[in-house]
Protein backbone atom coordinates (compact mmCIF):
# COMPACT_ATOMS: atom_id res chain seq x y z
CA UNK A 1 0.00 0.00 0.00
CA UNK A 2 2.99 2.18 0.42
CA UNK A 3 3.65 2.09 -2.84
CA UNK A 4 0.28 2.77 -4.03
CA UNK A 5 0.37 5.49 -1.69
CA UNK A 6 3.07 7.53 -3.31
CA UNK A 7 1.84 6.61 -7.23
CA UNK A 8 -0.66 8.25 -6.10
CA UNK A 9 1.04 11.23 -4.66
CA UNK A 10 2.71 11.33 -7.94
CA UNK A 11 -0.64 11.41 -9.46
CA UNK A 12 -1.91 14.76 -7.58
CA UNK A 13 1.39 16.10 -7.91
CA UNK A 14 1.04 16.01 -11.95
CA UNK A 15 -2.67 17.30 -11.41
CA UNK A 16 -1.60 20.50 -9.19
CA UNK A 17 0.14 22.19 -12.57
CA UNK A 18 -2.67 20.71 -14.37
CA UNK A 19 -5.79 22.80 -12.61
CA UNK A 20 -6.50 25.91 -11.40
CA UNK A 21 -4.94 26.67 -7.83
CA UNK A 22 -8.22 26.99 -6.41
CA UNK A 23 -9.51 23.66 -8.13
CA UNK A 24 -6.64 22.20 -6.55
CA UNK A 25 -6.98 23.21 -2.98
CA UNK A 26 -10.65 22.49 -2.87
CA UNK A 27 -11.22 19.53 -4.69
CA UNK A 28 -8.21 17.44 -5.49
CA UNK A 29 -6.67 17.92 -2.31
CA UNK A 30 -8.84 16.52 -0.17
CA UNK A 31 -9.03 13.38 -2.23
CA UNK A 32 -8.27 10.45 -0.44
CA UNK A 33 -6.88 6.98 -1.87
CA UNK A 34 -9.36 4.54 -0.65
CA UNK A 35 -8.26 1.22 -2.95
CA UNK A 36 -7.24 0.07 -5.66
CA UNK A 37 -9.72 -2.46 -7.32
CA UNK A 38 -8.78 -5.55 -9.01
CA UNK A 39 -5.65 -3.38 -9.94
CA UNK A 40 -7.44 -1.32 -12.40
CA UNK A 41 -9.90 0.69 -10.71
CA UNK A 42 -8.72 3.30 -8.33
CA UNK A 43 -11.34 4.13 -5.69
CA UNK A 44 -11.16 7.80 -4.34
CA UNK A 45 -12.96 9.56 -1.58
CA UNK A 46 -14.09 13.07 -2.13
CA UNK A 47 -14.92 15.58 1.33
CA UNK A 48 -18.16 15.85 0.17
CA UNK A 49 -21.19 15.42 -2.11
CA UNK A 50 -19.95 18.50 -4.39
CA UNK A 51 -16.73 17.94 -4.10
CA UNK A 52 -17.64 14.60 -6.12
CA UNK A 53 -19.84 16.17 -8.65
CA UNK A 54 -17.38 19.24 -9.34
CA UNK A 55 -14.68 16.71 -9.93
CA UNK A 56 -16.30 14.59 -12.55
CA UNK A 57 -17.56 17.50 -14.12
CA UNK A 58 -14.60 19.61 -14.99
CA UNK A 59 -11.74 17.43 -13.70
CA UNK A 60 -12.61 13.91 -15.22
CA UNK A 61 -10.43 14.40 -18.36
CA UNK A 62 -7.47 15.42 -16.78
CA UNK A 63 -7.89 13.13 -13.97
CA UNK A 64 -7.52 10.22 -16.62
CA UNK A 65 -4.89 11.49 -17.82
CA UNK A 66 -2.87 11.75 -15.13
CA UNK A 67 -3.73 7.97 -14.28
CA UNK A 68 -3.11 6.77 -16.87
CA UNK A 69 0.68 8.43 -17.02
CA UNK A 70 1.65 6.83 -13.77
CA UNK A 71 -0.28 3.41 -13.79
CA UNK A 72 -1.52 2.83 -17.87
CA UNK A 73 -4.22 3.76 -20.15
CA UNK A 74 -6.17 0.68 -19.14
CA UNK A 75 -6.35 2.05 -15.44
CA UNK A 76 -9.46 4.17 -14.74
CA UNK A 77 -10.82 5.71 -11.17
CA UNK A 78 -13.98 5.90 -9.50
CA UNK A 79 -15.12 8.96 -6.93
CA UNK A 80 -17.12 8.21 -3.73
CA UNK A 81 -18.68 10.90 -1.61
CA UNK A 82 -18.40 10.87 2.20
CA UNK A 83 -21.54 8.09 2.47
CA UNK A 84 -20.70 5.85 -0.78
CA UNK A 85 -17.02 5.55 1.20
CA UNK A 86 -18.30 3.94 4.50
CA UNK A 87 -20.53 1.68 2.15
CA UNK A 88 -18.04 0.70 0.30
CA UNK A 89 -15.33 -0.06 3.40
CA UNK A 90 -17.93 -2.06 5.22
CA UNK A 91 -18.45 -4.17 2.24
CA UNK A 92 -14.87 -4.66 0.95
CA UNK A 93 -12.76 -4.19 4.16
CA UNK A 94 -10.96 -6.94 4.36
CA UNK A 95 -9.68 -6.91 0.24
CA UNK A 96 -8.34 -3.54 0.98
CA UNK A 97 -6.42 -4.42 4.62
CA UNK A 98 -4.63 -6.82 3.00
CA UNK A 99 -2.01 -4.78 1.35
CA UNK A 100 0.72 -7.37 0.46
CA UNK A 101 -1.19 -7.91 -2.98
CA UNK A 102 -0.78 -4.81 -3.62
CA UNK A 103 2.68 -4.82 -3.13
CA UNK A 104 3.21 -7.86 -5.53
CA UNK A 105 0.91 -7.29 -7.99
CA UNK A 106 2.44 -3.28 -8.81
CA UNK A 107 5.41 -4.88 -9.86
CA UNK A 108 3.43 -5.44 -13.26
CA UNK A 109 2.90 -2.11 -13.71
CA UNK A 110 6.58 -1.05 -13.25
CA UNK A 111 6.47 -1.50 -16.82
CA UNK A 112 4.22 0.17 -18.88
CA UNK A 113 2.68 -2.65 -21.39
CA UNK A 114 2.83 0.31 -24.01
CA UNK A 115 6.34 0.86 -23.76
CA UNK A 116 7.73 -1.79 -26.42
CA UNK A 117 10.74 -2.32 -28.61
CA UNK A 118 7.32 -2.86 -31.24
CA UNK A 119 5.78 0.27 -30.72
CA UNK A 120 9.41 2.13 -30.45
CA UNK A 121 9.86 4.08 -33.80
CA UNK A 122 12.99 3.88 -35.06
CA UNK A 123 14.30 6.37 -37.47
CA UNK A 124 17.90 8.19 -37.72
CA UNK A 125 18.09 9.74 -34.65
CA UNK A 126 17.75 6.80 -32.56
CA UNK A 127 18.82 3.75 -34.67
CA UNK A 128 21.54 2.99 -32.64
CA UNK A 129 20.25 3.86 -29.53
CA UNK A 130 17.37 1.30 -30.46
CA UNK A 131 19.88 -1.66 -31.54
CA UNK A 132 22.10 -1.41 -28.35
CA UNK A 133 19.12 -1.61 -26.16
CA UNK A 134 17.69 -4.45 -27.92
CA UNK A 135 21.01 -6.25 -27.59
CA UNK A 136 21.44 -5.76 -23.83
CA UNK A 137 17.75 -6.74 -23.18
CA UNK A 138 18.47 -10.21 -25.35
CA UNK A 139 21.86 -10.90 -23.51
CA UNK A 140 21.41 -9.05 -20.25
CA UNK A 141 24.68 -8.94 -18.35
CA UNK A 142 26.94 -10.02 -21.09
CA UNK A 143 27.19 -7.85 -23.92
CA UNK A 144 27.55 -4.20 -23.25
CA UNK A 145 27.29 -3.02 -19.27
CA UNK A 146 26.40 -0.50 -18.43
CA UNK A 147 24.19 0.45 -21.22
CA UNK A 148 24.01 4.58 -21.21
CA UNK A 149 21.44 6.23 -22.89
CA UNK A 150 21.47 9.62 -22.77
CA UNK A 151 19.36 12.71 -24.81
CA UNK A 152 17.17 15.26 -24.40
CA UNK A 153 13.49 15.81 -22.56
CA UNK A 154 10.81 13.55 -23.97
CA UNK A 155 12.78 11.70 -26.63
CA UNK A 156 12.25 8.14 -25.67
CA UNK A 157 15.07 7.32 -22.68
CA UNK A 158 11.90 6.10 -20.47
CA UNK A 159 10.67 4.45 -23.18
CA UNK A 160 13.99 1.97 -24.46
CA UNK A 161 13.94 1.33 -20.52
CA UNK A 162 11.12 0.16 -20.23
CA UNK A 163 11.25 -1.87 -23.35
CA UNK A 164 13.89 -3.90 -22.16
CA UNK A 165 12.23 -4.66 -18.75
CA UNK A 166 8.97 -6.02 -20.74
CA UNK A 167 11.13 -7.51 -23.38
CA UNK A 168 13.46 -9.60 -20.13
CA UNK A 169 9.91 -9.95 -17.88
CA UNK A 170 8.83 -11.45 -21.30
CA UNK A 171 11.82 -13.63 -22.24
CA UNK A 172 14.17 -13.87 -19.08
CA UNK A 173 11.18 -14.57 -16.33
CA UNK A 174 13.57 -15.89 -14.14
CA UNK A 175 15.47 -12.79 -14.17
CA UNK A 176 14.97 -10.05 -11.44
CA UNK A 177 14.62 -6.44 -12.96
CA UNK A 178 14.77 -3.37 -10.86
CA UNK A 179 13.41 -0.18 -12.97
CA UNK A 180 13.73 3.04 -10.23
CA UNK A 181 14.55 6.66 -10.76
CA UNK A 182 16.99 8.49 -9.72
CA UNK A 183 14.41 9.72 -7.31
CA UNK A 184 13.41 6.81 -6.34
CA UNK A 185 16.76 5.39 -5.73
CA UNK A 186 17.76 8.51 -3.51
CA UNK A 187 14.70 8.55 -1.65
CA UNK A 188 14.74 4.93 -0.49
CA UNK A 189 18.35 5.41 0.40
CA UNK A 190 17.82 8.47 2.50
CA UNK A 191 15.04 6.57 4.16
CA UNK A 192 17.26 3.86 4.80
CA UNK A 193 19.76 6.12 6.42
CA UNK A 194 17.43 7.93 8.59
CA UNK A 195 15.40 5.55 9.99
CA UNK A 196 15.94 3.88 13.47
CA UNK A 197 15.57 0.10 12.33
CA UNK A 198 18.81 -1.05 12.16
CA UNK A 199 17.79 -4.03 9.49
CA UNK A 200 16.83 -0.64 7.24
CA UNK A 201 20.32 -0.26 5.63
CA UNK A 202 20.75 -4.11 4.99
CA UNK A 203 16.95 -4.00 2.99
CA UNK A 204 18.45 -1.20 1.13
CA UNK A 205 21.30 -3.23 -0.28
CA UNK A 206 19.89 -6.32 -0.45
CA UNK A 207 16.63 -4.75 -2.30
CA UNK A 208 19.44 -3.24 -4.75
CA UNK A 209 22.08 -5.53 -5.72
CA UNK A 210 20.15 -8.60 -5.06
CA UNK A 211 18.69 -8.05 -8.54
CA UNK A 212 20.01 -9.60 -12.13
CA UNK A 213 19.15 -6.47 -13.66
CA UNK A 214 19.00 -2.45 -12.39
CA UNK A 215 18.02 0.16 -14.32
CA UNK A 216 18.33 3.75 -12.88
CA UNK A 217 15.96 6.50 -14.89
CA UNK A 218 17.49 10.07 -15.12
CA UNK A 219 20.65 9.61 -13.43
CA UNK A 220 21.58 13.11 -13.78
CA UNK A 221 20.07 13.90 -10.67
CA UNK A 222 22.60 12.22 -8.82
CA UNK A 223 24.98 14.83 -9.38
CA UNK A 224 24.74 16.77 -6.15
CA UNK A 225 23.76 14.50 -3.71
CA UNK A 226 26.79 13.15 -2.07
CA UNK A 227 26.03 10.52 -0.10
CA UNK A 228 23.54 8.87 -2.38
CA UNK A 229 26.33 8.85 -5.14
CA UNK A 230 28.84 7.19 -2.99
CA UNK A 231 26.18 4.35 -2.35
CA UNK A 232 25.08 4.70 -5.99
CA UNK A 233 28.85 3.28 -6.96
CA UNK A 234 29.02 0.79 -4.35
CA UNK A 235 25.75 -0.77 -5.98
CA UNK A 236 27.09 -0.44 -9.33
CA UNK A 237 30.15 -2.20 -8.82
CA UNK A 238 28.49 -4.60 -6.59
CA UNK A 239 26.20 -5.58 -9.39
CA UNK A 240 29.08 -4.78 -12.15
CA UNK A 241 31.40 -7.58 -10.64
CA UNK A 242 28.49 -9.99 -10.36
CA UNK A 243 28.02 -9.61 -14.08
CA UNK A 244 24.99 -7.85 -13.42
CA UNK A 245 23.42 -5.97 -15.69
CA UNK A 246 23.24 -2.12 -15.50
CA UNK A 247 21.27 0.93 -17.57
CA UNK A 248 21.56 4.20 -16.52
CA UNK A 249 19.74 7.33 -18.67
CA UNK A 250 20.55 10.57 -18.29
CA UNK A 251 19.55 14.24 -20.46
CA UNK A 252 23.45 14.56 -20.38
CA UNK A 253 26.54 12.42 -21.52
CA UNK A 254 28.18 10.78 -18.47
CA UNK A 255 31.41 13.22 -18.79
CA UNK A 256 28.68 16.23 -17.71
CA UNK A 257 27.98 14.64 -14.58
CA UNK A 258 30.37 15.81 -12.77
CA UNK A 259 31.69 12.97 -10.60
CA UNK A 260 30.24 10.25 -12.21
CA UNK A 261 32.41 9.71 -15.25
CA UNK A 262 35.61 10.14 -13.11
CA UNK A 263 34.83 7.13 -10.67
CA UNK A 264 33.04 5.62 -13.32
CA UNK A 265 35.10 6.01 -16.04
CA UNK A 266 37.03 2.36 -16.25
CA UNK A 267 33.66 0.97 -15.96
CA UNK A 268 32.50 2.93 -19.10
CA UNK A 269 34.86 0.96 -21.23
CA UNK A 270 33.57 -2.12 -21.46
CA UNK A 271 29.79 -0.93 -21.85
CA UNK A 272 27.91 1.00 -24.37
CA UNK A 273 27.68 5.07 -24.42
CA UNK A 274 24.81 5.70 -26.82
CA UNK A 275 23.13 8.97 -27.51
CA UNK A 276 19.40 9.97 -28.59
CA UNK A 277 18.61 12.58 -30.80
CA UNK A 278 16.01 14.85 -31.81
CA UNK A 279 13.53 12.86 -34.70
CA UNK A 280 13.89 13.86 -37.73
CA UNK A 281 10.31 15.15 -39.70
CA UNK A 282 9.80 11.67 -41.34
CA UNK A 283 10.21 10.07 -37.68
CA UNK A 284 7.79 12.46 -36.24
CA UNK A 285 4.97 11.87 -38.63
CA UNK A 286 6.04 8.01 -38.47
CA UNK A 287 5.56 8.19 -34.09
CA UNK A 288 2.43 10.44 -34.08
CA UNK A 289 0.77 7.85 -36.91
CA UNK A 290 1.80 4.80 -35.01
CA UNK A 291 0.45 6.64 -31.58
CA UNK A 292 -2.32 7.69 -33.45
CA UNK A 293 -3.18 4.30 -34.52
CA UNK A 294 -2.27 2.85 -31.11
CA UNK A 295 -5.13 5.38 -29.25
CA UNK A 296 -7.36 4.61 -32.56
CA UNK A 297 -7.61 8.52 -32.97
CA UNK A 298 -8.90 9.01 -36.35
CA UNK A 299 -6.71 12.06 -37.06
CA UNK A 300 -6.62 13.59 -40.75
CA UNK A 301 -2.91 13.44 -42.36
CA UNK A 302 -2.92 16.83 -42.35
CA UNK A 303 -3.56 17.16 -38.92
CA UNK A 304 -0.29 14.57 -37.80
CA UNK A 305 1.73 16.82 -40.49
CA UNK A 306 1.01 20.02 -38.71
CA UNK A 307 2.20 18.63 -35.14
CA UNK A 308 4.79 17.25 -36.55
CA UNK A 309 6.37 20.92 -37.85
CA UNK A 310 5.12 22.81 -35.11
CA UNK A 311 6.86 20.82 -32.44
CA UNK A 312 10.39 18.98 -33.85
CA UNK A 313 12.03 18.06 -30.48
CA UNK A 314 10.12 16.47 -27.47
CA UNK A 315 7.81 13.42 -28.35
CA UNK A 316 5.88 13.32 -25.33
CA UNK A 317 4.54 17.36 -26.37
CA UNK A 318 3.91 16.16 -29.96
CA UNK A 319 2.01 13.02 -28.24
CA UNK A 320 0.23 15.42 -25.58
CA UNK A 321 -0.81 17.56 -28.57
CA UNK A 322 -2.49 14.82 -30.44
CA UNK A 323 -4.42 13.78 -27.50
CA UNK A 324 -5.53 17.03 -27.11
CA UNK A 325 -6.64 17.29 -30.56
CA UNK A 326 -8.71 14.17 -30.50
CA UNK A 327 -10.25 15.51 -27.44
CA UNK A 328 -11.39 18.56 -29.04
CA UNK A 329 -12.80 17.03 -31.32
CA UNK A 330 -14.43 14.80 -29.71
CA UNK A 331 -16.00 17.48 -27.61
CA UNK A 332 -17.56 18.79 -31.13
CA UNK A 333 -19.24 15.01 -32.07
CA UNK A 334 -16.48 14.82 -34.63
CA UNK A 335 -15.56 11.43 -36.03
CA UNK A 336 -12.22 12.53 -37.73
CA UNK A 337 -9.96 15.28 -35.87
CA UNK A 338 -9.17 18.01 -38.47
CA UNK A 339 -6.75 20.99 -38.90
CA UNK A 340 -9.18 23.22 -37.00
CA UNK A 341 -9.02 20.94 -34.14
CA UNK A 342 -5.39 21.31 -34.46
CA UNK A 343 -4.95 25.06 -34.72
CA UNK A 344 -6.81 25.73 -31.53
CA UNK A 345 -5.43 22.73 -29.90
CA UNK A 346 -2.03 24.47 -30.56
CA UNK A 347 -3.03 27.63 -29.74
CA UNK A 348 -4.53 27.42 -26.33
CA UNK A 349 -0.46 25.17 -25.65
CA UNK A 350 0.99 27.80 -27.03
CA UNK A 351 -1.00 30.38 -24.86
CA UNK A 352 -0.73 28.51 -21.63
CA UNK A 353 2.70 27.80 -21.98
CA UNK A 354 3.44 31.72 -22.32
CA UNK A 355 1.21 32.32 -19.75
CA UNK A 356 3.48 30.66 -17.06
CA UNK A 357 6.95 32.00 -18.65
CA UNK A 358 8.29 35.21 -16.91
CA UNK A 359 12.28 37.24 -17.48
CA UNK A 360 13.10 34.84 -14.25
CA UNK A 361 12.00 31.41 -15.52
CA UNK A 362 13.28 31.82 -18.27
CA UNK A 363 16.75 32.81 -17.18
CA UNK A 364 17.10 30.34 -14.47
CA UNK A 365 16.29 27.52 -17.16
CA UNK A 366 19.78 29.21 -19.02
CA UNK A 367 21.44 28.84 -16.02
CA UNK A 368 20.86 25.37 -14.91
CA UNK A 369 21.45 24.28 -18.52
CA UNK A 370 24.91 25.62 -18.44
CA UNK A 371 25.06 25.75 -14.92
CA UNK A 372 26.50 29.29 -14.34
CA UNK A 373 25.11 31.64 -11.47
CA UNK A 374 22.50 34.19 -12.23
CA UNK A 375 24.87 36.87 -11.38
CA UNK A 376 27.06 35.94 -13.44
CA UNK A 377 24.35 35.90 -16.14
CA UNK A 378 23.13 39.20 -15.43
CA UNK A 379 26.76 40.76 -14.67
CA UNK A 380 29.47 42.16 -16.62
CA UNK A 381 31.61 39.12 -17.07
CA UNK A 382 32.61 39.26 -20.43
CA UNK A 383 34.17 35.48 -20.88
CA UNK A 384 32.86 33.41 -23.75
CA UNK A 385 31.24 30.55 -21.26
CA UNK A 386 29.20 33.38 -19.58
CA UNK A 387 28.65 36.09 -23.04
CA UNK A 388 27.05 33.09 -25.33
CA UNK A 389 24.32 32.00 -22.14
CA UNK A 390 23.61 35.60 -21.88
CA UNK A 391 23.24 36.38 -25.40
CA UNK A 392 20.80 32.99 -25.39
CA UNK A 393 19.01 34.04 -22.96
CA UNK A 394 18.55 37.41 -24.25
CA UNK A 395 17.29 35.57 -27.41
CA UNK A 396 14.38 33.29 -26.20
CA UNK A 397 13.20 35.84 -23.44
CA UNK A 398 12.78 38.07 -26.28
CA UNK A 399 11.31 35.11 -28.13
CA UNK A 400 8.86 33.88 -25.72
CA UNK A 401 7.65 37.36 -23.78
CA UNK A 402 6.28 40.50 -25.00
CA UNK A 403 7.99 42.61 -23.27
CA UNK A 404 9.78 45.96 -23.85
CA UNK A 405 13.72 45.70 -25.01
CA UNK A 406 14.71 48.35 -22.47
CA UNK A 407 12.63 46.00 -19.61
CA UNK A 408 14.92 42.80 -20.60
CA UNK A 409 18.09 45.49 -20.77
CA UNK A 410 17.06 46.18 -17.53
CA UNK A 411 16.73 42.44 -16.31
CA UNK A 412 20.05 42.29 -17.35
CA UNK A 413 22.17 44.34 -15.51
CA UNK A 414 20.92 47.95 -16.82
CA UNK A 415 22.22 47.30 -20.35
CA UNK A 416 21.45 49.43 -23.30
CA UNK A 417 18.22 48.43 -25.60
CA UNK A 418 20.82 47.84 -28.48
CA UNK A 419 22.88 45.85 -26.51
CA UNK A 420 19.61 43.58 -26.14
CA UNK A 421 18.92 43.83 -29.92
CA UNK A 422 22.30 42.92 -30.98
CA UNK A 423 22.33 39.74 -28.90
CA UNK A 424 18.75 39.02 -29.99
CA UNK A 425 20.47 39.44 -33.73
CA UNK A 426 23.40 37.76 -33.27
CA UNK A 427 21.87 34.77 -31.95
CA UNK A 428 19.09 34.32 -34.67
CA UNK A 429 22.22 34.47 -37.22
CA UNK A 430 24.05 32.02 -35.43
CA UNK A 431 20.55 29.03 -35.72
CA UNK A 432 21.44 29.47 -38.89
CA UNK A 433 24.88 28.61 -39.16
CA UNK A 434 26.23 26.77 -35.72
CA UNK A 435 24.58 23.61 -35.37
CA UNK A 436 25.82 23.26 -31.91
CA UNK A 437 24.08 26.85 -31.41
CA UNK A 438 21.25 25.44 -32.86
CA UNK A 439 20.82 22.31 -30.46
CA UNK A 440 21.60 24.45 -27.26
CA UNK A 441 18.69 26.43 -28.34
CA UNK A 442 16.17 23.53 -29.11
CA UNK A 443 17.15 22.38 -25.93
CA UNK A 444 16.27 25.13 -24.29
CA UNK A 445 13.47 25.90 -25.63
CA UNK A 446 11.74 21.80 -25.17
CA UNK A 447 13.14 22.62 -21.15
CA UNK A 448 11.13 26.04 -21.26
CA UNK A 449 7.74 25.01 -22.43
CA UNK A 450 7.84 21.87 -19.69
CA UNK A 451 8.89 23.42 -17.19
P1 LIG B 1 12.34 10.68 -22.01
O1 LIG B 1 12.42 9.62 -20.96
O2 LIG B 1 13.52 10.67 -22.94
O3 LIG B 1 12.07 12.04 -21.47
P2 LIG B 1 10.02 9.19 -22.84
O4 LIG B 1 10.65 7.86 -22.99
O5 LIG B 1 9.18 9.42 -21.65
O6 LIG B 1 11.12 10.34 -22.95
O7 LIG B 1 9.20 9.46 -24.17
C1 LIG B 1 8.17 10.43 -24.24
C2 LIG B 1 7.03 9.89 -25.06
O8 LIG B 1 7.43 9.76 -26.41
C3 LIG B 1 6.58 8.51 -24.62
O9 LIG B 1 5.18 8.45 -24.67
C4 LIG B 1 7.19 7.59 -25.64
O10 LIG B 1 6.41 6.43 -25.84
C5 LIG B 1 7.22 8.44 -26.87
N1 LIG B 1 8.33 8.11 -27.77
C6 LIG B 1 9.61 8.54 -27.69
N2 LIG B 1 10.36 8.04 -28.68
C7 LIG B 1 9.53 7.27 -29.42
C8 LIG B 1 9.72 6.50 -30.61
N3 LIG B 1 10.89 6.42 -31.23
N4 LIG B 1 8.65 5.82 -31.08
C9 LIG B 1 7.45 5.91 -30.46
N5 LIG B 1 7.21 6.63 -29.35
C10 LIG B 1 8.23 7.31 -28.84
MG1 LIG C 1 12.28 9.79 -18.91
Amino acid sequence: MEELKSLWEKIISKLEVKVSTVSFELWIKTLELIDFRDNKVLVLGASSTTAKNQLYKNHAEQLKECIAQVFDEGCDFEILDPNEKEDYIKKFKSSIEDSSNFEKDLDKFIFNPKYTFENFVVGKSNQFVYAGARAVAENPGKKFNPLFIYGGVGLGKTHLLHAIGNYISEFYPNLKIKYVTCEKFTNDYIESMLSKREESKVEFREKYRNVDVLMVDDIQFLSKKDSTQEEFFHTFNDLYQNNKQIILSSDRPPKDIATLAERLESRFASGLIQDIQSPDYETRVAILRKKAQQERYFIDDEVIEFIADKINTNIREMEGLLSKVHFFASLLGKKTAGIEEAKEAFKEKFDSTRENLTIDSITDVVCDYFNISKTDIIGKKKSKDIVEPRMIAIYLISEYLDIPLISIGKHFGGRDHTTIIHARDKITDLIKTDEKIKNIVTDLKSLITNS
